[in-house]
C-alpha cells in the first residue's frame, strides 16, 4: 500500500471486495437515521458500499451487513429501490 493510488475504494458490504469507489453504489444513513441510496456521493452521514450487482445486494441483506454497518433497520422500500437501481445499471 503507498499513497499513489488515484481512485479511492472502498468494501463492498456484499461480496466484501475492495473496489474503485466510483463502481459502487454509495447508501447512506442520515443523522435521523433515515437510509437512502446516494447517487451522487455527496450526502453527509454514514456511507456503505455495495457492488451494482443484485447478487452482492441478496447477500448484503442475508448476512444484514447493512443492518449492522448502519445500526438500524433496513426498510424493505429501500432494498427494493436498490434492486431496482442496480437492475436499470446492470443494462
Ligand atoms: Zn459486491
Amino acid at each position: 500500500m503507498n499513497g499513489a493510488r488515484k481512485t479511492p475504494q472502498r468494501t463492498c458490504v456484499g461480496c466484501r471486495c475492495l473496489k474503485d469507489k466510483k463502481d459502487l453504489i454509495r447508501i447512506v444513513r442520515d443523522e435521523d437515521k433515515h437510509i437512502s441510496i446516494d447517487l451522487t456521493g455527496k450526502k453527509n452521514g454514514r456511507g456503505a458500499y455495495l457492488c451494482p450487482d443484485t447478487a452482492c445486494l441478496d447477500r448484503a441483506v442475508k448476512s444484514r451487513a447493512l443492518e449492522k454497518s448502519f445500526k438500524t433497520a433496513l426498510p424493505p422500500t429501500l432494498v427494493e429501490q436498490l434492486r431496482r437501481e442496480i437492475e436499470q445499471i446492470d443494462e
